[in-house]
């Protein structure tokens, strides 16, 4: 058999040690288990929902469309934007996934001039007013398709939990770190759920109750790809009321 094989350790601490190292490594095995699992069932559930709604509407349409042709155009729009929400959930979902092992590209990136051309592009899209502090030319060695996407998700958020007139105040700086801040007056988080909100699917009941839309896949996005640049983030309020998200990039992130 194998097991005369194996070569055996005449010190009994070593055994032990060997035993302690395996049953790390097996518990280690387990809880990636069971969080593909609890992701997998998780995924399942978020995207049965919407498809149930669907199907509803569909079957609504077929049993009543004829006699009451104005159910139609109601349950089309449904059907669109509940299909869009989907379609959103796997794009997201299939972007996590490929994150799993993932590395990314990264160069010397004049942060300050990346972050301005995102809110020249973007800024149109929202109705809050966006306030800038950007000093010139803040470098990091970073990637620069992430932090585009991050700024979006995070400028977007700020914007769907904040009133229609809101301020926005978007700054960067460089002091032993660099810190992008991305801070709203709006409904602000909970200290309870501040470490909930980066976890995959995760929403403030404050955000479903006023029927934002949202997948609650954001978040967990944009934290891989933080952390994929070797940075943090993380969430404070801000004051009088609101959030202010908090990234924090190495000085020297070769
Ligand atoms: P989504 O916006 O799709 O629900 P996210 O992962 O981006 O998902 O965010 C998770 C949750 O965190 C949101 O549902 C919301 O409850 C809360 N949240 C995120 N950003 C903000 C913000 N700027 N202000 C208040 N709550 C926020």
């Amino acid at each position: 058999s194998y097991d005369t094989q194996l070569p055996v350790p005449d010190n009994p601490k070593e055994v032990h040690d060997l035993s302690d190292e395996f049953n790390h490594l097996l518990n280690q095995l387990n809880t990636q288990a069971i969080r593909d699992h609890q992701f997998v069932s998780d995924a399942s559930h978020e995207l049965r929902t919407p498809l149930t709604a669907i199907r509803g509407h569909i079957k609504l349409i077929d049993r009543h469309g004829k006699t009451n042709p104005e159910i139609i155009p109601k349950s089309l729009k449904f059907i669109d934007s509940e299909s869009l929400r989907m379609q959103k959930m796997v794009e997201s979902l299939l972007q996590l996934s490929r994150m799993d092992h993932a590395t990314t590209d990264k160069k010397d990136i004049d942060l300050s001039q990346l972050i301005k051309n995102t809110l020249d592009d973007y800024e149109n899209e929202i109705t809050q007013k966006i306030t800038r502090k950007i000093p010139d030319h803040i470098f990091s060695y970073i990637n620069d398709d992430n932090f585009k996407q991050i700024i979006i998700a995070l400028l977007n958020n700020a914007s769907k939990y904040s009133d229609s007139n809101g301020t926005i105040v978007i700054s960067i700086e460089k002091s032993d770190s660099i810190r992008i801040k991305i801070a709203d007056n709006g409904m602000g988080i909970p200290d309870t759920e501040k470490p909930e909100i980066f976890e995959r699917f995760y929403r403030v009941d404050k955000a479903r109750s006023q029927d934002i839309p949202g997948t609650g896949l954001g978040l967990s996005i944009v934290k891989k790809l933080v952390e994929l640049n070797n940075g943090i983030i993380f969430v404070k309020d801000n004051i009088p009321k609101g959030s202010i998200f908090i990234i924090e990039l190495p000085i020297n992130n070769h």
